[in-house]
């Protein structure tokens, strides 16, 4: 589920949909100084003598998030659709690299990413993950969290995938989301692409829509929100952008969406897990200490040789993270377009909140917004102790 908020003109495109886990923000990068490190730690002393709590849920949260190590894969350059802004299909990703079919090629691959690299969480997206179950169950196998992003036209069963999380895509809402997706590789139009996610995911627990929202479509937000809640699941805000946003217009549509989201977010608290300073962040591009780009972005391949400055440039990043293409072999410039102008691609805002807690460390107040922005990150994950039908606790991970 591949969609990106740069470069379309004219057509309304939004971040890329997707999910990866990200460092938990305390251990600093090696280039980062050590006297950086140390005031971090007396900082957060200070603050946890003062809140015995806040250090139990801050332990809490790192510790769990340490022993998560991530790489995102492209399972197939195929597609049962074809929405429109889709970065993947638009820079033709899919001409990249020819997908590899091979279980047993896919199987080494895959030990090799765990024995080797030592990722143990495999972020799968494509093209459409859900059309090659086969592939899809030896990264069940092989890793021991897995997310999966679908666009939920067909359905990943249950057996087999018990644990895994599915993150369901969703453009606009209302009529948006078929105006926008509901377009078969052959042109031909459909309907209710948005209904048929619903009913296939009906009160599943391992299911969550990535609902990208967007200024044209403010008026379906809370009846979006309301038919996933009575649907029995939950969701995260993302951002579908139109290109050119920087007229004054523009922005103030742009406080009426966040107004909305944050409105919406108070109605269904349970339902919207996306906290309140994400979805600030995700719709402006901007922190109290920064604005998103891609020399802060920290969801960059690790391996990518294009990143060597960036590495030392002394903003934290995901530790050995990659995006592989689905050739098994190339490593892509980062978890989506590699178009960083404008881009807001709403797991790398997540992940750059999660990687900057020196930022939230100078006051109570700051520490405990970062705590729970990890706290409502992790809440996405079925696999996570912190997701609310989570059968698994601190002590049995
Ligand atoms: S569902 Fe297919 S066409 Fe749509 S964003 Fe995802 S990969 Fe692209
Ligand atoms: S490197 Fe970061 S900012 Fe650039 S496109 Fe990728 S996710 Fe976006």
């Amino acid at each position: 589920m591949i969609v990106d908020s740069t470069n379309l003109q004219q057509e309304p495109v939004a971040s890329k949909i997707h999910f990866h886990p990200s460092n938990n923000g305390i251990k600093l990068d090696k280039k980062q100084s050590r006297e950086q490190q140390i005031a971090l730690l007396k900082s957060l002393n200070l603050i946890f003598e003062r809140n015995p709590e806040l250090k139990i849920r801050f332990e809490k949260v790192t510790s769990f998030a340490r022993q998560v190590r991530v790489s995102e894969y492209h399972l197939t350059n195929a597609c049962n659709i074809r929405c429109k802004g889709c970065w993947f299909f638009e820079f033709e990703h899919d001409l990249e690299s020819r997908e590899v079919k091979d279980l047993n090629s896919l199987e080494k691959f895959l030990i090799n990413e765990r024995e080797r690299r030592h990722i143990n969480t495999a972020l799968v997206i494509g093209g459409e993950p859900a059309l090659f179950l086969d592939r899809l169950s030896l990264y069940k196998s092989v890793m021991k969290y897995v997310t999966v992003s679908s666009n939920g036209l067909q359905k990943i069963p249950y057996e087999g995938f018990e644990d895994v999380t599915i993150g369901l895509t969703l453009f606009g809402g209302g009529p948006l989301d078929d105006e926008l997706r509901a377009i078969k590789p052959s042109g031909k139009r459909f309907n209710g692409l948005f209904e048929k996610a619903l009913f296939n995911y009906k009160d599943d627990p391992r299911a969550g829509f990535v609902y990208a929202i967007t200024e044209d479509g403010i008026p379906y937000i809370e009846e979006t929100v309301r038919r996933i809640h009575e649907n029995g699941n939950i969701l995260n805000f993302n951002y579908y952008s139109k290109y050119d946003q920087v007229t004054p217009v523009d922005g103030m549509r742009k406080n009426a969406l966040l107004e909305e989201a944050l409105r919406v977010k108070k109605l269904f608290p349970n339902t919207v897990i996306s906290h309140e300073y994400y979805i600030k962040a995700m719709l402006t591009g901007e922190s109290h200490w920064g604005i998103f780009s891609y020399d802060e972005c920290p969801s960059i391949s690790v391996s990518h040789p294009a990143h060597k400055d960036r590495l030392q440039n002394g903003n934290p990043y995901l530790p050995q993270f990659n995006t592989w293409s689905a050739d098994l072999r190339t490593v892509k410039f980062c978890c989506t377009s590699g178009h960083c102008t404008g881009c807001r691609d709403s797991q790398a805002v997540f992940s750059w909140l999660m990687v900057n807690v020196r930022h939230f460390s100078s006051s109570e107040e700051e520490l405990q917004t970062w705590i729970e922005i990890a706290e409502s990150y992790w809440r996405q994950f079925y696999w996570s102790p912190y997701h609310r039908y989570s059968q698994k606790n601190f002590f049995n991970m």
